[in-house]
C-alpha cells in the first residue's frame, strides 16, 4: 500500500482540535446535561479532517479480500457472484423505506414478493410450506429442530429428544440440536465417506423410540452425494423420527434433484449462499424453514416479521433473472467446476476419497507430505485443529509445508484461501468450492497458482512456510488473536505499545 498514512489507527492520525463536520447555526438555545448524566471523563475521540476520515478508511476498505475482488473457493460457505441487478433490486425506495409496522394495504407488494418466493422455493425443493423468519442458517436449524420438537410433544411423543447427526456435519448443526435442548447422537461416516448404514440401523435399534430426527447435509460436507437416503429415511421414518435436510449450500441441487422427493421433511436454506447476497464477515443472512404438508402448524415464534427483507429481495431477484430454464444449469455448472479442479490437482494434492464430488471436494493437504510426516510425526494426529488448540504447528515442524501454509501462500497470489482443518474427518484438510458462477479461465489460473504452491513446497518450504509475503500485514498469531483480542485503542496502547 502506497499510502504514507496506511497502517495507522485513525486515532494516531488524531490532531488536537482538527475537525471534519460544521453544525448548523444553533438556534435552539444551550441547556446543560444533568450531572448524572454526564461522562465522568471526556470520550476519547479521534479529531481529524474529512479527507484524511475518507482516506483511512477507503484504504482499509481495500485492503479487504471479497468476492468482488478475486476469486473465494471457501468450501462449505458458497461464497458466489452476487449479480449486481439484485442490490439495485433490493436498494428500490419503495421496498428499503418499508416499516414492518406500516397498514397492511400499504405492503401488499412486500407480502406478494414473500409469497412468490415461498412459491419458488417450494418448487425447487418439494416441500410445501416455507417460514422466513431465520436470520441465518443456524437459527434456521434450530427453527427447524424446534418445529420437530413441537410436533413430537404436541404427539405427546415427549421422550424424543435425540438427534443423530453424522460426523461430517456442520459444526452448527449439533450446535443447533444442543441449543434446541436435544442430545446428539453421531452416527459414523464410511471409508468412502457417506453415512455408515451399520451404524445408523445399529443406532436406530437401540434408541429408535427416543429419536426426534435425523439431520442431513447431502451433497455432504464432503461433497458426495449421500447415495443411501431412500434407506435413511425409511429407517428414521419407522422409528418414527423426522428427517432434517440441511440445505445451507443448496446450488448443486438446483434442478437435478428437490430433498422433498428424497423424503426429507424439514429443511433450511441459506438464501444469502444459494441464492446470492453478500455475507462476507457474518452478515447479513436469511435461513429460510420449509416443511411438508402439516408441519407448518408446528412453526415456532423466533422472530417478529418476515425475517431478513433485503435477503428475501436479492435471492428472489436471483432466482427470476435466472428463470425456470437457467436455474437447472446452476446445479450440473456447479459440479462440473468443483471436479475440474479436483482432477487437475489431485496429482500434486492429496484426495483421500477419490470419486465423483458435488459442488465441493476435500484434499488431506500436499500429496507429498515425506518431510512433514517424517520430521514431525505429531502435527497431524495431534493436531487436528491447528488454528486455536496448535500454535505450534508450524515452528516444530521446520521442513513440513501444512494445509495452513498453502492456504497463506495462496494470499500471495490474490486468491482467497479454501476453508481448511475442516471437515475434521482429515488432518490437513483443504476445502474447495468454486460455485458455478466462475469462468473455466478463472479456475484454469487458480489451478495454476496451487500446482505452483506445491511445487514451491518441495524448492523453497521456508518460503512458504512464512507466506504471505506480499499482504499488508503478514502471517498473524491467530492464537493470540483469538485468545487475547484487543479492541480499543487504548487497550492497545496499554498492552501493546
Ligand atoms: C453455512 C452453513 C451453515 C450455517 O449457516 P449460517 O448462515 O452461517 O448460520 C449450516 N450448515 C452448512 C452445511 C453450512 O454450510
Amino acid at each position: 500500500m502506497n499510502n504514507r498514512l496506511y497502517g495507522n489507527l485513525i486515532f494516531e492520525l488524531s490532531k488536537e482540535g482538527r475537525k471534519g463536520y460544521s453544525l448548523p447555526k444553533n438556534n435552539y438555545g444551550s441547556y446543560e446535561i444533568p450531572a448524572s448524566m454526564q461522562r465522568a471523563e471526556e470520550a476519547q475521540l479521534p479529531e481529524c479532517d474529512e479527507l484524511t476520515v475518507v482516506r483511512h478508511y477507503t484504504n482499509l476498505s481495500n485492503n479487504n479480500f471479497g468476492v468482488d475482488t478475486g476469486f473465494y473457493p471457501l468450501g462449505s460457505c458458497t461464497m458466489k457472484y452476487n449479480p449486481k441487478i439484485n442490490e439495485e433490486m433490493a436498494a428500490l425506495p419503495q421496498f428499503q423505506n418499508l416499516h414492518p409496522e406500516q397498514p397492511m394495504d400499504t405492503v401488499k407488494g412486500a407480502l406478494a414478493l414473500v409469497s412468490l418466493l415461498e412459491k419458488s422455493l417450494c418448487e425447487l425443493t418439494g416441500l410445501a410450506h416455507f417460514t422466513f423468519k431465520p436470520y441465518a442458517g443456524a437459527h434456521g436449524e434450530l427453527t427447524g429442530l424446534m418445529t420437530i420438537d413441537n410436533y413430537h410433544r404436541q404427539r405427546g411423543d415427549i421422550q424424543r429428544k435425540k438427534v443423530i447427526v453424522p460426523d461430517s456435519a456442520h459444526g452448527t448443526n449439533p450446535a443447533s440440536a444442543a441449543v434446541c435442548g436435544l442430545e446428539i447422537i453421531e452416527v459414523k461416516s464410511t471409508s468412502q465417506g457417506i453415512v455408515d448404514l451399520v451404524d445408523l440401523e445399529r443406532i436406530v435399534e437401540q434408541e429408535g423410540p427416543n429419536i426426534a430426527a435425523m439431520m442431513m447435509t447431502n451433497p455432504n460436507t464432503l461433497g458426495l452425494f449421500e447415495t443411501s437416503i431412500p434407506e435413511i429415511a425409511k429407517l428414521i421414518h419407522n422409528c418414527g423420527g423426522l428427517m432434517y435436510y440441511d440445505g445451507a449450500n443448496l446450488n448443486p441441487m438446483l434442478g437435478a434433484s428437490r430433498p422433498g422427493d428424497m423424503g426429507f421433511d424439514v429443511m433450511h436454506i441459506n438464501l444469502h449462499k444459494t441464492f446470492s447476497t453478500p455475507h462476507g464477515g457474518g452478515g447479513p443472512g436469511a435461513g429460510p424453514v420449509g416443511v411438508r404438508e402439516g408441519l407448518q402448524d408446528y412453526f415456532p415464534f423466533v422472530s417478529p416479521y418476515h425475517g431478513n427483507f433485503g435477503v428475501m429481495m436479492r435471492a428472489y431477484a436471483y432466482i427470476l433473472s435466472l428463470g425456470r430454464e437457467h436455474i437447472k444449469e446452476v446445479g450440473p455448472l456447479a459440479v462440473l467446476n468443483a471436479n475440474y479442479i479436483k482432477e487437475c490437482l489431485k496429482d500434486v494434492y492429496e484426495l483421500p476419497i477419490d470419486t465423483i464430488c458435488c459442488h465441493e471436494f476435500v484434499f488431506d493437504g500436499l500429496k507429498d507430505k515425506t518431510t512433514v510426516s517424517t520430521d514431525c510425526p505429531t502435527v497431524s494426529t495431534d493436531c487436528p485443529t491447528v488454528s486455536t488448540d496448535c500454535p505450534t504447528v508450524s515452528t516444530d515442524c521446520p521442513t513440513g509445508v501444512t494445509t495452513m501454509d498453502v492456504a497463506k501462500r495462496l494470499l500471495d497470489y490474490g486468491y482467497h484461501a479454501p476453508t481448511i482443518y475442516f471437515p475434521l474427518l482429515f488432518h490437513e484438510s483443504l476445502m474447495i468450492e468454486p460455485t458455478e458462477n466462475e469462468s473455466k479461465e478463472t479456475l484454469d489460473g487458480f489451478i495454476d497458482v496451487m500446482r505452483k504452491i506445491a511445487e514451491e513446497a518441495k524448492t523453497d518450504p521456508e518460503m512458504v512456510k512464512s507466506a504471505p509475503h506480499n499482504t499488508p500485514i503478514g502471517r498473524v498469531d491467530d492464537v493470540l488473536a483469538a485468545k487475547h483480542p484487543v479492541v480499543t485503542y487504548r487497550q492497545l496502547k496499554n498492552e501493546i505499545m
